[in-house]
């Protein structure tokens, strides 16, 4: 991996994790072939939790609590979770809509290989 800072590498893996929550967000909306039949179902109390546990654990951020009902940091337009700080939630599409599309499927895992790398890098360097 390119020599970066760690403020730079920081940049660089919120930027990538934002290209990703765009890119499983527009299938799980609904959007384009292989896309999900009942548009954001997925979300689950169980995943806020996980979501908060993740961001507290490997960036120490608090995540502010909406007044949804039942999914904690769902907002009116959508959940308010920076996509780093919901790895799971950014990068869950169904297998349908990289079975269907395959132009999808290429950009999709290019892109997760990149997130892992970066991942490994920023957990070397411990976390943050
Ligand atoms: S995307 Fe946001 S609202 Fe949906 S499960 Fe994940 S953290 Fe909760």
């Amino acid at each position: 991996m390119a020599h970066y800072t760690d403020k730079q590498r920081k940049t660089i893996l919120v930027k990538k994790w934002e290209q990703m929550a765009a890119l499983t967000r527009e299938k799980c909306s609904g959007i384009g072939k292989g896309a999900c039949l009942v548009p954001f179902s997925c979300c689950d109390r169980v995943y806020c939790e996980i979501a908060a546990r993740y961001a507290k654990q490997e960036y120490g951020v608090e995540l502010e609590k909406t007044d949804h009902p039942t999914l904690p940091f769902m907002g009116p337009n959508g959940c308010t979770v920076a996509p780093h700080l919901r790895p799971i939630c950014a990068i869950h599409v169904c297998e349908r809509s990289y079975m269907a599309d395959r132009p999808f499927a290429k950009a999709y895992f290019k892109l997760r290989a990149n997130l892992d790398r970066l991942e490994d890098a920023r957990r070397a360097k411990g976390k943050k």
